[in-house]
């Protein structure tokens, strides 16, 4: 099902935003001085929403939960002082009502929020009939529908001003980052809703300070429509998510540094340049997939004389044989392993499926044999 979206992109929601979009902050609000001091420090460079989490979701009890209701208006006044919307993370009912009555501009909902179909129904209750821009990050599994569900429901909440936040997704997997990016599904999330903003948390993803401008860059490259980085004036005593939080002026560095890529709409000429190249790949995908259409033909073949001869389809000897020869079958260069074995599963399984219907069909056509036999 891909119903659509009633998306305000960021550029319409009235507050002047630049591209990419910025957004940065503690991890937490901790005291007034601390929430003021880096509005003020992280204005001297390109920020356009100023966050901070004032109910921290936090994995185990007895960490840092929050300085709660109280730090709404040191963000507001922080935010006022030094030219800022302001944004928080809302979970319930009373977190929307609270961040509503002191006036926060920019509501965003978590990633163990997004997860919850019950929670994200909840808040879009209570937002009912209100014009707030919400902020929807990935939910911690690696399931895009629960994402758009989130979407779909403020939606019927007519909240129209949405954007998402990727900020990876939890893993056993051993990896370098806190949380694995999987590219993928946001950049499927930006081809199904063109409108939907997506902006890139580094912060949450790497769990540390030296992979943010990587990711950052990353996320540019690919054409993410903004970045969110934490920031704290005293990182390492951050009450949350301290390893991961730069100061204001790392921040302003990282910032700076990125090469941000342009959207080609507003380059019609390269659109001209690119068409040559493009109409290439247009050629060269239409004769892999008559290629694979002719494979599965032989495929079939197989599958026939398998029904024939009583085998079974799947061979393991034969399947091992096509994953150890296919990686070094010929002078692939610029082919990772990993692709090239993905590739073969995808085929294989296309492959399995094609065999199982020539026995399934050729079962049914006995089936109505006998039945016909019956019959007469
Ligand atoms: C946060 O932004 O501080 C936060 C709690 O993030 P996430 O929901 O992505 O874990
Ligand atoms: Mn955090």
């Amino acid at each position: 099902m891909n119903k659509e979206l009633n998306i305000k992109p960021v550029k319409d929601w009235g507050f002047n935003f630049r591209r990419p979009l910025t957004i940065a902050g503690p991890c937490s609000a901790e005291t007034e001085e601390q929430v003021h001091e880096t509005a003020k420090r992280l204005s001297k460079y390109p920020v356009d929403v100023l966050r901070a989490g004032i109910w921290k979701p936090r994995t185990r009890p007895n960490s840092f939960e929050g300085v709660g209701s109280v730090g709404l208006k040191w963000l507001k006044d922080a935010g006022f002082d030094n030219n800022l919307p302001v944004a928080v993370e809302v979970a319930n009912v009373k977190h929307v009502y609270e961040a509503l009555r002191a006036g926060i501009d920019i509501l965003w909902i978590g990633a163990r929020t997004t997860v919850n179909p019950f929670a994200v129904q909840e808040i879009c209750d209570a937002l009912q009939g209100v014009d707030i821009p919400v902020l929807v990050k990935n939910p911690i599994n690696p399931d895009m529908e629960l994402w758009i569900g989130a979407f779909e429901r403020l939606n019927r909440a007519g909240i129209t001003k949405m954007a998402a936040i990727h900020r990876g997704f939890s893993t056993h997997e051993k990896t370098k980052y806190r949380n694995i990016p999987r590219w993928n599904i946001p950049i499927e999330l930006k081809r199904r809703y063109p409108d939907l903003n997506v902006i890139c948390d580094p912060s949450h993803i790497c769990g540390n300070r030296e992979l943010l401008r990587e990711v950052a860059q990353t996320a540019l490259d690919i054409g993410f429509d903004g970045i969110h980085l934490e920031s704290h004036i005293n990182p390492d005593k951050a009450l949350s998510d301290a390893k991961q939080q730069v100061t204001p002026e790392v921040f302003g560095e990282i910032i700076e540094s990125l090469v941000v890529r342009e959207n080609i709409d507003q380059h019609l000429e390269m659109e001209d340049q690119l068409d040559n190249l493009r109409a290439q790949i247009d050629s060269m995908d239409k004769y892999l997939l008559e290629l694979l259409s002719q494979r599965m033909d032989i495929v079939r073949e197989i599958g026939y004389y398998k029904l024939a001869n009583n085998l079974a389809i799947v061979q393991p000897s034969r399947w091992n044989e096509i994953i150890e020869t296919r990686r070094d079958m010929c002078d692939r260069k610029n082919l990772t392993d990993k692709f090239v074995a993905e590739l073969f599963h995808a085929i294989h399984k296309e492959s399995i499926h094609h065999q199982t219907n020539v026995m399934k069909q050729a079962e049914q056509d006995m089936e109505k044999a006998s039945s016909d036999g019956e019959k007469k």
